[in-house]
C-alpha cells in the first residue's frame, strides 16, 4: 500500500478527491460528453470549484489551498478515472494558474487568478497553432502593440475549453524581427468579439471538452494582460510546461488504474476451458506486468512530484517532469491495451468503458507535447548534466583490461 509513505492530510485529500469523482460526477455526463451531446461541462468545473479542489498549489489568498505537488499529484491520479476530458478540465486552472501565479501582477491574479479558483472564470490555454505544436517558438500569431494594447491577429487550434472558456492563454509574437525565444510575449485574453471558435474535429476520445479552432481577428487585449515581460514567453512557458506535463502524467495513472481494475476483476470471474481465465499464465502475467508498470510510473510521477516542490524549476527538473510525462502516458496506453486484451472481444464494445479510455489513453502521448518532444528534453537536459558538470563517480570506464590502449579509442 503506497498509503505507508503518504503523510494523513495526503491520505485525506486522495480520499477527498476520490470522494468528489465517486459521487459528484455523473455517469451520464461520462457518456454525454462522449456522445459530444455537451461540449464544455461548466458544472463539473464550478463543482470542483465549490469544492476547492482547483488550484490547490496556489495560495489560499487566490483560493488555493497552499499545497504542494506531493498533494496535487494524488487528487490528478483519482481525477483521472474520469478520462482525458475531464482530468484535462480539472488541470487547465492549474496550467494558467501556473503563469499568473508565477508572473502575474496581484491586480492579475485578483482579476484572474481568483475568478478561476472560485469557478466563475474558465480558460483554455492556447498555444498550438495548425501549422504546428511541437515547434512552440514558431508561432505565428502576432499581437502589435497600439498604445496601451495589444492588437491579435492568428490561430490556434486543438484547444480545449475553445467552446466554453473565459479566459485564454495565448502566446503571440510580438517582435517581428528578434529572434523567436525572445520574440514571443503571453496575454491573458477574455472572450470577445474578435475571437470566433469553431468545432471542427471529430475526435476519437477526450471529447465533450470544446475542443476547438480559434481564429483572433483584430482582437484589442489590454496591455495590462501581458503576463511576466513583453517578448519574455520562453520562462513562462518553461515554468507552464511543469504543470502541463505533470497533470497528464498523474492524470495517466488514474485512468490506467481504472482499466486494469476493470480488467483483473473481470478476469477473476469470466471462464474459458473450464476456468477462470486469471489461471492462465497469458492473462495473469498481463495483470502482472501491467501493475509493475503502474507502479513504475507512479513512483516516478510521486519522486519528480517531490523534487518540483524542493528545486522549483531547472533543467533537472524538467528531464524529470517529461520523464514521467512519457512513461506514465506509455504505461497507461500498455494498461489499458493489455485490459482490453484480458477482456476480449467484449472489451472492444461499449458494455465496459475499456475502449474509452483506450482512446482517451492514446491521445496522452501526443499532447501536452509528445512523447518525442519529451525525449528531446530528456536527452538534452541528460546531455548539459552530463558534460556539464564534473561528476564525483568512479571512472569506470577506466576499468577494462585495455583501457589505457592508445589509438585503439577513435571517435572520428
Ligand atoms: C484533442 C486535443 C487536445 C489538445 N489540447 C490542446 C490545448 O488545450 N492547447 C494547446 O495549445 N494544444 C492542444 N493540443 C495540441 C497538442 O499539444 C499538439 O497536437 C501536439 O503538441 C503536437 O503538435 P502537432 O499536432 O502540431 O504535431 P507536429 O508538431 O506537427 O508533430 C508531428 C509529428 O512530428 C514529431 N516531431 C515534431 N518535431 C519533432 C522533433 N524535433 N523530434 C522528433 N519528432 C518531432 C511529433 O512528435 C509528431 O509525431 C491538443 C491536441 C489534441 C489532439
Amino acid at each position: 500500500m503506497y498509503e505507508a509513505v503518504l503523510t494523513a492530510g495526503q491520505i485525506a485529500l486522495r480520499d477527498e478527491a476520490r470522494a468528489f469523482v465517486r459521487d459528484e460526477v455523473p455517469r451520464e455526463l461520462l457518456l454525454d460528453m462522449d456522445a459530444e451531446k455537451i461540449y464544455y461541462p461548466l458544472q463539473y468545473v464550478q463543482k470542483l470549484a465549490h469544492q476547492n479542489l482547483l488550484g490547490l498549489r496556489f495560495p489560499k489568498e487566490w483560493g488555493g489551498r497552499g499545497l504542494d505537488w506531493s498533494h496535487e499529484v494524488l487528487v490528478l491520479e483519482e481525477i483521472g478515472v474520469l478520462g482525458a476530458s475531464l482530468a484535462c478540465l480539472y488541470s487547465l486552472p492549474s496550467i494558467i494558474g501556473e503563469a499568473l501565479n508565477v508572473f502575474g501582477t496581484p491586480q492579475q491574479k485578483e482579476k484572474y487568478l481568483k475568478p478561476v479558483l472560485a469557478g466563475k472564470m474558465t480558460v483554455a490555454e492556447a498555444l498550438t497553432e495548425p501549422r504546428g505544436g511541437s515547434d512552440f517558438f514558431g508561432a505565428t500569431a502576432r499581437a502589435v502593440r497600439e498604445g496601451d494594447a495589444f492588437i491579435l491577429n492568428g490561430q490556434k487550434r486543438f484547444i480545449v475549453g475553445a467552446q466554453g472558456a473565459d479566459l485564454f492563454l495565448v502566446y503571440a509574437r510580438t517582435d517581428a524581427e528578434a529572434p523567436s525565444h525572445k520574440a514571443i510575449s503571453t496575454l491573458i485574453v477574455e472572450r470577445s468579439d474578435g475571437l470566433e471558435v469553431q468545432h471542427v474535429y471529430g475526435l476519437m476520445g477526450t471529447r465533450g471538452g470544446g475542443t476547438g479552432r480559434i481564429y483572433f481577428r483584430d482582437v484589442r487585449v489590454p496591455a495590462e494582460n501581458l503576463i511576466g515581460k513583453e517578448n519574455g514567453a520562453l520562462d513562462v512557458f518553461n515554468q507552464m510546461m511543469i504543470p502541463e506535463r505533470m497533470t497528464s502524467a498523474a492524470g495517466a495513472l488514474g485512468l490506467a488504474r481504472a482499466a486494469l481494475e476493470i480488467a483483473a476483476r473481470y478476469a477473476d470471474r469470466r471462464k474459458a476451458f473450464g476456468q477462470k481465465i486469471r489461471e492462465f499464465e497469458g492473462v495473469n502475467f498481463k495483470i502482472a506486468e501491467s501493475l509493475t508498470r503502474l507502479d513504475a510510473a507512479r513512483a516516478l510521477v510521486h519522486e519528480t512530484a517531490r523534487i518540483i516542490d524542493k528545486v522549483g524549476n531547472s533543467g533537472y527538473v524538467r528531464r524529470r517532469v517529461s520523464e514521467s510525462k512519457k512513461f506514465a502516458t506509455e504505461t497507461a496506453w500498455a494498461v489499458v491495451n493489455d485490459a482490453m486484451q484480458i477482456m476480449g472481444g467484449i472489451g472492444y464494445t461499449n458494455v465496459y468503458p475499456v475502449e474509452r479510455l483506450l482512446r482517451d489513453a492514446r491521445l496522452m502521448m501526443i499532447w501536452t507535447g509528445t512523447n518525442e518532444i519529451m525525449n528531446m528534453v530528456i536527452q538534452h537536459e541528460y546531455y548539459k548534466e552530463l558534460l556539464g558538470t564534473p561528476t564525483s563517480a568512479r571512472d569506470v570506464e577506466a576499468d577494462a583490461a585495455n583501457a589505457e590502449v592508445d589509438g585503439e579509442k577513435v571517435y572520428e
